[in-house]
């Protein structure tokens, strides 16, 4: 099989069931063709496009098993040659939306490798769930599977744990363990991609279980298709005409909350169960956090270049761009661009081989730059309000070009650089970044898609080694007492 073109994905997602809800309408037919998905479904078959013909080198590698060709993605590094061309491959992935797509295959399928060869943490204890990670990996990589993933449980109460809540079923927990397998009850907020092969059920890189959430603390996944397992969708954001919505129409993800109606999950499918202890360190510990922090950055990095090209475009369109002030809200978003890029280069060059033998990037920068993006994406929207300002307004349907007032709007819309039509274009796509119900979600996904970042900021100050700073605080204070 190997890595999959657009069309295998396209016919893997129409044929298979699954319980999507969309408002009142369960989506029983094509998926592909539905209004709400129709765009990034031709999206993600481009992406899988990518793998063959001259992308092919870029984009694969011959697997260790099978010697097909499959995704890059899937390499477990163990050269710096190999890291570059995983990044390489991430890179252009995330080139194809400007960083507006967060959810690129290689996003999960980073977390599945680093598992999977740290697969031994998982332990043997009753079941072999070592070999289930190392098995699972191998059965996704060599069938090129869409993942999905929820980590979280619903926002009910947020001011107690999951066993608390009025109904210690809302958060999905182990009902019962039977001869097949393990029986799930409950729901997990969020899915992004609600339309994937399979979802992987892990616990939160951020908020920590305790001994009275154990059955909450579980670790598995499963095909869409298995029964009693729902996805119920937002609302979508992929406008229509695609020309007036430029990005949404192409890149709206699509998020759900996932409802586990007793859903057997089969004894080979599980990764983790009723095990705290394991759940909160699982993607520590197999480093799964650190290559899936390194691709959000590449992601990051590319979506910073994108919006500050967009800035630049839409300030010289209208000649805003000799402002020193507009100068200077570009010039930060250069910053943030040059600012993610460098975490990556300082990574990657004091990448060191992990205890599990995988060449891993330095978390340092990684997780530094996991902490600064949350705090610099938010400014984007608003940088590119400030300069777009009433032109983010001027942007008719596109028809408005085959109609009466067409003279009108030549006339009116033109611009320094850009004719109406153009320049209406150019306007459109910064109004898709910065205002959009699309742009609104974007935003708030930068802020929250890695876990809320103020208890993120505040792991941060725990785990990072302030000690050699405060000695040299220290240091300056004894040598003023030696004056
Ligand atoms: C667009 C989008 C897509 C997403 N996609 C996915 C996905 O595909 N898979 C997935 O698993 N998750 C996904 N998420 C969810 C993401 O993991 C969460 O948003 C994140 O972990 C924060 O959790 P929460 O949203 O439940 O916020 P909450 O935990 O409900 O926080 C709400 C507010 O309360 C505060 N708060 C809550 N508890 C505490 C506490 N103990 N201490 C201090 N402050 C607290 C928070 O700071 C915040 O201000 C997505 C989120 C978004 C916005």
């Amino acid at each position: 099989m190997g890595a999959k073109s657009g069309k295998e994905f396209l016919r893997r997602l129409d044929s298979t069931p699954r319980e999507i809800w969309y408002g009142d309408e369960r989506i029983t037919g094509n998926v592909s063709s539905h209004r709400a998905f129709a765009g990034i479904a031709a999206s993600m078959a481009r992406l899988y496009d990518m793998q063959h013909g001259d992308g092919s080198e870029a984009m694969t590698y011959v697997s260790p098993s099978s010697g097909d060709r499959v995704g890059l993605s899937f390499l477990q590094p163990k050269t710096p040659g190999e890291l570059a061309k995983r990044r390489g491959m991430m890179k252009a992935w995330a080139d194809v939306s400007g960083g507006m797509l967060g959810r690129t295959p290689d996003y999960l399928n980073s977390s599945l490798m680093a598992m999977a060869a740290g697969a031994e943490f998982f332990g043997k204890e009753g079941h072999d769930y070592a070999g289930n990670v190392r098995r699972y990996y191998e059965y996704v990589r060599e069938n090129d599977l869409l993942l999905t993933h929820t980590l979280i449980n619903p926002q009910v109460n947020r001011a107690v744990g999951p066993s608390k809540q009025a109904d210690p079923f809302i958060a999905a927990r182990v009902l019962e363990k039977n001869d097949e397998g393990v029986v799930i009850r409950g729901a997990r907020m969020l899915a992004t991609l609600p339309f994937a092969d399979e979802i992987m059920v892990f616990p939160s890189t951020v908020v920590r279980s305790g001994q009275d959430d154990m059955p909450y603390s579980i670790g598995f996944a499963v095909p869409v298709s298995t029964k009693g397992l729902k996805f119920i969708c937002r609302e979508s954001f992929a406008g229509e005409p695609a020309p007036d919505h430029p990005l949404s129409s192409m890149f709206d993800e699509q998020d759900a909350v996932v409802v586990f109606d007793d859903v057997l999950v089969p004894w080979d499918r599980v990764f983790i169960l009723e095990d705290p202890e394991r759940a909160n360190r699982s993607s520590e510990a197999t480093d799964a956090i650190v290559f899936m922090a390194q691709q959000a950055t590449v992601r990051e990095a590319a979506k910073a270049e994108f919006v500050a090209g967009l800035a630049t475009v839409v300030a010289e369109t209208i000649g805003a761009d000799q402002f020193p002030h507009v100068q200077e809200k570009i010039a930060d978003l250069l910053l943030t661009a040059e600012t993610m890029k460098a975490f990556l280069d300082a990574a990657d060059a004091r990448a060191r081989p992990n205890r599990w033998g995988l060449l891993t990037p330095d978390y340092v920068p990684i997780n530094s730059a996991r902490n600064l993006w949350p705090r610099v994406a938010p400014s984007f929207s608003v940088i590119i309000k400030q300069i777009g300002a009433s032109g983010l307004m001027a942007i008719p349907p596109e028809d408005v070009m085959r109609s009466a007032v067409r003279k009108d709007v030549d006339k009116y819309y033109q611009s320094k650089l850009s004719e109406a039509e153009e320049r209406i274009r150019i306007f459109k796509l910064a109004w898709d970044v910065a205002g959009s119900s699309f742009g609104g979600r974007q935003d708030l996904y930068e802020r929250f898609f890695f876990g809320d970042p103020v208890r993120m900021a505040s792991a941060y100050y725990s785990w990072y080694n302030k000690e050699p700073y405060k000695e040299r605080v220290k240091a300056l204070l004894r040598s003023r007492d030696g004056n």
